[in-house]
């Protein structure tokens, strides 16, 4: 089976499309004098226009390329023809800002030269592909030429400061686009071999390698972005070996390093369990959203293709909902939603700031969100598959006959979905329907109002063929219902709750009440809300609502992943801080007025553990709803012991919330408050 790679296939209305016609929105407002700025002013040519600033203006991580394949892409995926234009016109002018040597950066000073190469190349092969762009290719081997006299070779495993290890697959797209071998010769000095070959031996990636090194942490997204690599290699050679990497690849990530939500590499790193485990206490990064949910698409693309099983298009599905595709629009000046935050103490969507504007993340957001209309459907000489359920249609060329197929549905609010066909002439083939590992029953379905029977293959895939004639109408139905997940097996926690692929998140004040759901039962726990499509209360507390992840907007708190338990890891009560707090090693921090840390525990008596600093604040100490203090932890120095405690406070539960305060003492230089933790003193 293969893609149409977006030929003849569109998106219908509804959210993914709005998202879709957003971001296309965005890109083409962007001036092609700020672009083309730096590439220009290198080149001594007129350079009117803005410095866009952030990463764009400082040459870091450049997504120059990246915008053009974007914008390539969305043309592809909605024909509108001002991206295409925008496209040629961007290729054009950059062309000519290319040195004798084919020098094309956008300043003197690149900061990861080969990562920049490879969007470029990315971003030629699209303009090419998807545009036509008159002389896409011919600028693509000058600067190939460059990259060949001039790019590093020491490739040291996982150097984050070129990603040289993703590379190749590109230039071995440039092989199977162009024909000429000096790509696929240069794609095969980038193979990540080291790396790959784990995947290979189907081994564990933090184990010591045959060379005796060990590897503790990866960068998340460029090393499962180079696993493209070996996709595209497989299409190049036919080499089986390399269609086993990306399969035992996609095993591995999916058993310990992908959350329920399809995210995956908290704090940008592939890590070992305990580890990964431990930043949802921690870590506000949980997810590098757009790049990270881009890399996915492509390997979960690559494996379909390769192999014909629908299982791998669940990891898209579960992306599309919970990762890009549940995403705040990005802004005009170029923030974006970088990482999404599942921190059991609570978290909220946010932007990067304004350092981070045109990050690598605004990069992949158009070419990913392109994507989605790539991913609804694949096709073979006989049959058409049915990956994503949304409203959309399809035009296919069966045996040289039109074949045209409306999907309509309102999934994932209802498991309910409409195929129409609309057919030259009668035609017989088979329409399959990804069987999604998320069903609650067997997928049942009807031809024109008459049952019928739909056998789920060995490679996942609900079929039914027949001769099809125009108005047929094949209708669907995807049972759904709760479920729970956790990330750290046997313990329950920390939990998160999910209906089909939608992942919800809690609207509430504290996660304590959420101890109330049974995990293996949470449709005993939880009502559905009339009226709110796919909102639940809790039955035991109705101000507590969820709904799904990908309804949250900006600033708006949630609970995804959670751990009502008392204890940590390390013995203490538990800390919940809100989502204004910092880690650092020893303690969090936040000089934000009015964020909370709370905690319950057991006995008569609390400790707050920390430090005295020059720069810190005021506190107000709140003990079972009453305030007790107001806790100054101002200290004439750095790291100066701090002492607070309560006693007397009775046998039984209580619980402790701290409240940064705006006041502070005049001899301070800040407002920091600081928790390393709470401690019940040894009964
Ligand atoms: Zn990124």
């Amino acid at each position: 089976m293969e893609p149409f790679d977006f030929r003849g296939v569109a998106l219908e209305d509804g959210q993914w499309r709005s998202q879709v016609r957003d971001v296309l929105g965005l890109y083409l407002q962007i001036p092609d004098d700020d672009l083309l700025k730096g590439f220009r002013q290198r080149a001594g040519q007129p350079a009117p226009g803005g410095n866009l600033g952030g990463w764009y203006g400082d040459d870091t991580f450049h997504v120059f390329g990246q915008i053009i394949s974007g914008l390539a892409r969305l043309h592809a995926a909605t024909g509108d023809p001002a991206a295409r234009e925008k496209v040629n016109r961007l290729v054009s002018h950059w062309g000519s800002c290319i040195e004798a040597d084919g020098y094309f950066f956008y300043s003197r000073k690149p900061n990861a030269p080969h990562y920049i190469y490879d969007k470029m190349v990315w971003g030629l092969l699209d303009a090419h592909l998807y545009c036509g762009t008159p002389d896409a290719l011919k600028y693509l081997s000058r600067i190939t030429d460059w990259a060949m006299g001039h790019l590093d070779r020491k490739r040291h495993l996982g150097d984050t400061s070129t990603e040289w290890y993703t590379l190749s697959e590109n230039l071995f797209r440039a092989y199977l686009i162009t024909g000429d071998p000096k790509y696929r010769d240069f794609a095969m000095v980038w193979e990540y071999s080291e790396y790959w070959d784990i995947y290979a031996r189907k081994a564990d990636i933090f184990a010591p390698r045959p060379d005796g090194k060990q590897t503790g942490a990866y960068h998340a997204y460029s090393h499962v972005n180079t696993l493209g690599g070996a996709g595209a290699a497989y299409l190049v050679t036919g080499d089986t070996r390399y269609r086993d990497i990306l399969k035992n690849a996609y095993d591995y990530l999916q058993k310990g390093e992908v959350f329920v939500t399809g995210g995956f590499g908290p704090d940008e790193q592939l890590l070992p369990h305990r580890k990964l485990v431990e930043t949802l206490y921690n870590t506000t990064a949980t997810f590098e959203t757009q790049c990270g949910s881009w890399a996915a698409f492509k390997m979960s693309k690559y494996l379909m293709s390769f192999t014909g099983d629908a299982r791998y298009g669940d990891w898209v599905e579960r992306l599309l909902y919970n990762g890009v595709g549940a995403s705040i629009p990005m802004t005009q000046d170029g923030r974006v939603m970088y990482y999404s935050d599942y921190r059991v103490s609570g978290a909220e969507k946010r932007n990067t700031g304004a350092n981070l504007r045109w990050s690598c993340c605004t990069g992949t957001r158009p070419q990913v969100v392109a994507d989605y209309v790539d991913q609804i459907y694949f096709k073979s000489e006989d049959s058409l598959y049915v990956n994503l359920f949304t409203p959309s249609k399809v035009k296919w060329s069966h045996k040289g006959r039109a074949v045209e197929i409306r999907q309509a549905t309102r999934f994932p609010e209802d498991g309910t979905v409409e195929f129409a066909v609309t057919a030259d002439q009668p035609s017989e083939f088979a329409i399959k329907l990804r069987s999604p590992g998320w069903l609650s029953a067997p997928v049942s379905a009807s031809v024109n109002g008459h049952a019928i029977a739909l056998p789920v293959d060995s490679l996942n895939w609900a079929t039914i063929r027949r001769e099809w004639r125009t108005g047929d109408r094949l209708s669907i139905a995807l049972p759904m219902r709760l479920a729970s997940s956790s990330v750290d097996p046997p313990r329950p926690y920390p939990a998160a709750i999910s209906y089909g692929p939608v992942v919800l998140a809690f609207d509430c004040n504290n996660d304590n009440i959420l101890a109330g759901i049974d995990l293996n039962h949470p449709e005993q726990n939880l009502k559905a809300v009339a009226g709110q499509p796919l909102t639940w209360q809790l039955v035991n507390d109705p101000s507590a609502r969820a709904r799904p992840f990908y309804t949250f907007h900006e600033g708006e708190p949630y609970y995804l992943y959670f751990d009502p338990s008392d204890a940590g890891s390390d013995g203490r009560p538990r800390v919940r801080f809100n989502s204004r707090w910092s880690k650092a090693d020893r303690f969090h921090f936040s000089d934000v007025a009015g964020a909370t840390a709370q905690c319950s525990f057991e006995g008569p008596a609390i400790r707050w553990l920390g430090f005295k600093f020059d720069d810190a604040g005021e506190a107000e100490v709140t003990i079972d709803g009453k305030v007790v203090a107001v806790v100054d932890q101002y200290g004439p120095g750095r790291d100066l012991p701090f002492d607070w405690s309560a006693k007397d406070l009775g046998p039984g539960r209580h619980t402790i919330r701290l409240q940064i305060l705006a006041e502070k003492s005049a001899l301070s230089k800040g407002r920091f408050i600081n928790v390393a933790g709470f401690e019940t003193p040894p009964k």
